[in-house]
């Protein structure tokens, strides 16, 4: 039998299991457990005194009522103390089910006490544990997939060049610079991404005129994109507290984005206002736009819009997860809006003066 079968059948058990502790149990309303153990210590004393008084009428030897009341106690505290006990041997158990990778489990019980909120908080913590551990595992597989294929291509044009089907001239040896480049930048990017995730950076305090930042960004992009259309408008001395990298770091990949989804020839507007305690940065472009359906998962990572063809090359969808997180560690927000008539518009704010 192998392991899938193994977990279906322990999953299966873990059911019927489950099935049998939802029972209402007679002190299972009861909201609190000093209440019930009260009322099974009351149960024991009374069913003790009761057996003694039993076996006195019916002239049972005297070394035997003890025995009897004191069984008939026990039982009786079996039976009270069951469905207090239970949901936590069951908790236990699916700790250790946790601990081998399982986060199926979850715990039923119609206890109302302090164990049956300890059993809901467990049932809340597997079900976060176990979307964390699907995130996770489809981030890896996302990963794997986009690291493959620029080492596929590097590889096979190595290949050609080993086996003499291939030339060294200048055009392949760009190509697989071009393909070496992209491999760095996804690195990186998948480092960053995790870092960030991590909370392991501390965050730079620099004192920034937003104005400079995003100038210094766009005279960047234009070195890359020489025949690119940029303007940047924004009043003196707009100030943010912030890590100057990493903010660079979002603007460049917003206004990057513009500039790639642009039609050949069309204009990047960045503007940025100053607004009651906060700036903003609007950056607009006239490309396809993204849906409105789609402005939330932009943020996702390895996340690309169906059929965007962004006209300077494709990334690997996660320059705006990584834009996301840094602007929320600034305590800022990010937003898709409409351009008017047509593109997109990314707005970017965050506390300054
Ligand atoms: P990528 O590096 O793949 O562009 P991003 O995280 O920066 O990754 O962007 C994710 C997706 O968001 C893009 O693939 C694209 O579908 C969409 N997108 C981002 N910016 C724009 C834009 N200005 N116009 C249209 N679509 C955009």
């Amino acid at each position: 039998m192998n392991e899938s079968e193994l977990s279906s059948l322990d999953r299966e058990a873990n059911s019927q299991v489950e099935r049998q502790v939802h029972r209402p149990h007679p002190l299972s309303a009861i909201r609190s457990i000093k209440t019930k153990w009260s009322i099974v210590i009351l149960a024991a004393v009374g069913v003790t005194a009761l057996m003694s008084q039993i076996g006195v009428q019916l002239g049972w030897p005297i070394w035997v009522r003890p025995i009897v009341a004191g069984a008939l106690a026990l039982l009786a505290v079996q039976f009270l103390a069951h469905g207090t006990t239970y949901p936590l041997r069951r908790m236990a158990e699916a700790s250790k089910a946790m601990a081998r990778g399982d986060y199926s489990r979850q715990i039923t019980t119609s206890s109302r006490d302090e164990v049956g909120d300890l059993a809901d908080a467990f049932n809340q913590m597997s079900s976060e544990l176990a979307e964390a551990d699907r995130l996770q595992k489809e981030f890896i597989a996302n990963a794997s997939h986009e690291l493959r294929t620029p080492v596929a291509a590097l590889q096979s044009t190595l290949e050609n060049l080993v086996d003499g089907v291939g030339r060294a001239d200048r055009e392949t040896l760009e190509r697989m610079l071009a393909q070496s480049e992209h491999l760095g930048r996804l690195v990186t990017q998948l480092l960053d991404l995790s870092r960030l995730e991590a909370g392991s950076d501390r965050l730079a305090q620099n004192q920034i005129d937003l104005g400079d930042l995003l100038n210094e960004v766009t005279t960047e992009l234009q070195l890359s994109h020489p025949l690119a259309i940029m303007e940047v408008k924004a009043p003196m001395g707009l100030r943010v507290e912030g890590d100057d990298l990493r903010l660079r770091r979002v603007f460049t990949n917003i206004v990057g984005n513009a500039l790639r989804f642009s039609p050949y020839g069309s204009p990047v507007t960045v503007v940025a206002s100053r607004h009651e305690g906060s700036v903003r940065v609007a950056v607009h472009d006239l490309g396809p736009g993204i849906p409105v359906d789609e402005r939330q998962r932009v943020f996702e990572r390895f996340w690309q819009a169906d059929g965007s063809a962004p006209t300077g090359g494709g990334g690997a969808g996660l320059g705006l997860a990584i834009s996301k997180r840094i602007i929320d560690q600034h305590l800022g927000e990010i937003q898709i809006r409409d351009n008017q008539p047509n593109g997109a518009c990314l707005v970017v704010t965050l506390p300054g003066t």
